[in-house]
């Protein structure tokens, strides 16, 4: 298999696993949402008329309660919805623009983390986060270069040959922010990633996404935990009702 080549972005640069010291500074900005507005098929407005810009390397928790539109804004970000209103700009991308090959060359460039994980449950650990890289052509060889230094990042080197049945909830979250960063894409986007883990799983789990963002990832975080947002002391937005309210710079 070859190396998938990239020829709509420059190549994905390799940030995890540099120190992040040798990082260049990153300037521009990473999301644009310009009077962006979704109402689904059904007539449901999820979202209203929303601004926002979030720096290359920023790390930004969005929060509101249930059924406040905090997911259909990350589907707008990774292009799982369309907005029916206004601008969605991702990494210099009008996202609505992007259809086949572009939209999955795109995708690539995005990690994803969801509150249920996500893993196949027939797979090991290093099969289910190893399956992104061979979807993308990638060879033997540098999945197995990529392999280590990633599942070491999330505290798994030791749990490499596991099933998910045999992992801990926090475990399999760690599992799946691994699969999300094994591309090392510029942005990562985590929808309530901590909604089913205790107090201490979950300090964890953003533990890991902030030495992720110190690399230079854009971290991106949905949740409702406001206890663990005020721990953190990252730039806050609070969705209600569909409206973006600036909570925390
Ligand atoms: P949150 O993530 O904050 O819980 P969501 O973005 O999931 O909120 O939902 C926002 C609103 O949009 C809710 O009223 C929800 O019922 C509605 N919604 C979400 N997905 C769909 C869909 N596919 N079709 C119709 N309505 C939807």
């Amino acid at each position: 298999m070859r190396q998938p080549t990239m020829k709509i972005f420059t190549p994905i640069p390799d940030p995890y696993f540099q120190d992040s010291d040798t990082q260049q500074p990153k300037t521009g900005l990473m999301v644009q949402l310009r009077s962006t507005a979704k109402t689904y098929f059904n007539g449901q407005k999820a979202l209203l008329d929303m601004n926002l810009e979030v720096k290359q390397g920023e790390f930004l928790f969005i929060t509101g309660p249930s059924g406040s539109g905090k997911s259909t804004l990350l589907k707008l970000l990774y292009g799982e919805e369309l907005p029916t209103q206004g601008k969605v700009i991702v990494d210099g991308c009008d996202v609505a623009s992007l259809r086949g090959d572009r939209l999955s060359l795109f995708r690539r460039r995005i990690g994803i983390v969801f509150q249920d994980y996500k893993l196949i449950l027939q797979r090991t650990v290093a099969e289910n986060i190893a399956v992104v890289l061979q979807a993308q052509g990638y060879t033997r060889k540098e999945i197995q270069r990529r392999l280590e230094p990633t599942l070491k990042l999330v505290g798994l080197l030791n749990k490499a040959d596991c099933f998910p049945e045999q992992l801990s909830g926090g475990e399999q979250q760690r599992v799946s922010i691994a699969r999300a960063i094994i591309a090392t894409p510029p942005i990562l986007l985590a929808d309530e990633p901590t909604g089913n883990l205790d107090p201490d799983n979950s300090w964890q789990i953003i533990q890991i996404l902030q030495k992720l963002n110190s690399f230079g990832a854009t971290v991106i975080v949905t949740t409702h935990d406001e206890q663990l947002v005020r721990r953190c002391g990252h730039r806050v937005v609070q969705v209600r009702n569909g409206k973006l309210y600036q909570i925390s710079q």
